[in-house]
């Protein structure tokens, strides 16, 4: 089968030949139709310090998918051939102490398809049938190649109480775009959403910002008095990675506000961690998606009007993957959708 294979400790991906994989007792193998490319796969592609301790190589790379189940091993009883899933990629160990009390986003020892294990950048990938999470038929095959990064905005988005409230959102990213929907959604007021990016800020405003602020050269406080806000945002959302985004989201919060990171600092921030708890604030880590609470939820939100299709900027067949990679690392596209099958 055809896959993007991490095959030399270099940059780069590498479209080769390699064995379709085959399914365990417990596993689904799954024709793959469409994938997406995630910040992630773009550290592994650039090969930066992180991906270089991380993944092994060779590894066929890739985590952002949707296909059809093909085949299923024999002890499996939760999907046939023919379903159309996407898969979780956080694969859980299942003995830890959280995993055993059904908090499998918490586990110690999760294992990432297409980071630790083979990915789905590729005609085929095989992930434990307890993954594969079936996409009801409303949902297109573009939406549901998303359902690994929405499920971390919708994470991020529902950690607390959205409904009439007023919320920042740091960094217009994929995953922020997102959020902003989501959060437009279930019934926030007022939405301001921040970046260094005017094409993502002009998205932002498309899914439901209230308003887009260039973070290197606008104030926030200006916003906050055009919206008549006065003493501070109820709720953060720190989807950028950028330890700047994190001491405007300290600054701006109300006493007693919450935020909740998702994005993941290159190196730690320098932040006034006196002002945060002054103000009594709550600081949530979210990494992934709940299994399979938020997966519940997202496909709940996208059957009832819940639209992130803007985020799509590149939509490519699968041999064309250096186009998608190269227009991500100028800064020219926000989602890439790769086609392996029409
Ligand atoms: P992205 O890099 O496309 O988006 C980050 C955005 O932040 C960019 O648009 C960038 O211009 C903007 N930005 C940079 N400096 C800023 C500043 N000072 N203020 C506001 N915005 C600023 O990434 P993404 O795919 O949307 O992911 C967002 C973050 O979440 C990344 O850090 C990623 O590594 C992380 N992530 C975490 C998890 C998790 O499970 N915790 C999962 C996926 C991604
Ligand atoms: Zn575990």
């Amino acid at each position: 089968m055809r896959a993007l294979v991490k095959s030399r400790s270099a940059p780069g991906l590498w479209l080769e030949e390699v064995e379709k994989p085959v399914p365990g007792p417990e596993d689904v193998l799954i024709r793959v139709n469409k994938v997406a490319i995630c910040g992630t796969d773009m550290h592994i592609y650039n090969w930066d310090a992180w991906a270089q301790k991380t993944v092994p190589v060779p590894l066929v790379v890739g985590h952002e998918y949707i296909g059809i189940v093909e085949e299923i091993g024999d002890q499996v009883t939760s999907a046939s051939p023919g379903d159309r899933v996407s898969g979780e990629g956080h694969i859980m160990c299942g003995m830890c102490r959280n995993c055993r009390a059904g908090r499998g986003h918490l586990c110690r020892d999760t294992r990432g398809v297409g980071v630790n294990r083979p990915g789905a950048f590729a005609d085929y990938v095989c992930i434990p049938a307890k993954n594969a999470y079936l996409v009801p038929d409303q949902i297109s095959d573009e939406i549901g190649a998303l359902l690994d990064p929405l499920g971390n905005a919708v994470h991020t988005a529902l950690s607390f109480d959205l409904a009439g409230e007023d919320v920042l959102i740091t960094g217009a990213g994929p995953i922020g775009l997102m959020a902003t929907a989501v959060a437009r959604h279930v019934g926030a007021r007022h939405i301001v959403v921040t970046d260094v990016n005017d094409d993502r800020l002009a998205l932002a405003r498309q899914l439901g910002a209230s308003r887009g602020v260039r973070a290197d050269s606008s104030s926030i406080e200006e916003v906050m008095r055009e919206l008549d806000m006065k003493e501070g945002f109820d709720v953060g959302l720190e989807v950028s990675g950028n330890g700047s985004a994190l001491s405007d989201q300290v600054r701006h919060i109300i006493h007693g506000g919450k935020i909740a990171l998702l994005g993941l600092f290159p190196r730690d921030p320098e932040v006034s961690l006196n002002d945060a708890i002054f103000k009594g604030v709550t600081l949530k880590g979210i990494y992934g998606r709940e299994m399979f609470e938020t997966w519940h939820k997202m496909i709940a939100m996208l059957t009832s009007g819940l639209d992130v299709e803007r985020v799509i900027t590149h939509r490519l067949d699968f041999e064309e993957f250096e186009t998608g990679f190269t227009a991500l690392n100028n800064s020219e596209a926000c989602k890439v959708i790769l086609e392996l099958v029409d």
